[in-house]
């Protein structure tokens, strides 16, 4: 499958993709939490009884397009993830995951970090 096109979503590398509309308030979300650098928004597809995205503002195509200076965008949606999964009530535990292009499965190429909870998760992840 071509990148951009895995699951037969949108987005193309370098280009907008459906985030960026989100992020413009062009396409509506079920909000969770937003600042000046990430929005968290309910995943619309969930595979999982909680299952949200933190995407940041700035359009990063993918962990492997990402430079040494976003180490601190990257660890800020680590902690805005933990800080809306404890919002969500998920106490027990909940799984981080990034998809990184074709083979990590990834479909929207504007890099964002799934979180995932209110079950047991299996082990591999397939
Ligand atoms: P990826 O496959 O790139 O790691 O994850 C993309 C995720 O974005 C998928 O889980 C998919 O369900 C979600 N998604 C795609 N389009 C939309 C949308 O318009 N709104 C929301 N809330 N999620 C979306």
């Amino acid at each position: 499958m071509a990148e951009g096109t895995a699951k037969g979503q949108n987005g193309r590398a370098g280009g907008d993709t459906i985030f960026g509309k989100i992020i413009r308030k062009e396409i509506p979300c079920d909000l969770l939490h937003e600042d000046d650098k990430c929005i968290a928004f309910h995943d619309i597809e969930p595979q999982a009884p909680t299952h949200f995205l933190v995407v940041p503002k700035k359009p990063i195509p993918q962990l492997s397009k990402a430079e040494d200076s976003d180490a601190e965008l990257l660890g800020h949606l680590m902690i805005v993830g933990k800080k809306c999964a404890l919002k969500l009530g998920l106490t027990n535990g909940y799984r981080l995951v990034l998809n990184e292009g074709q083979d990590g499965g990834q479909s929207v190429y504007h890099i964002h970090l799934h979180v995932f909870g209110g079950r047991q998760m299996l082990w591999p992840p397939g």
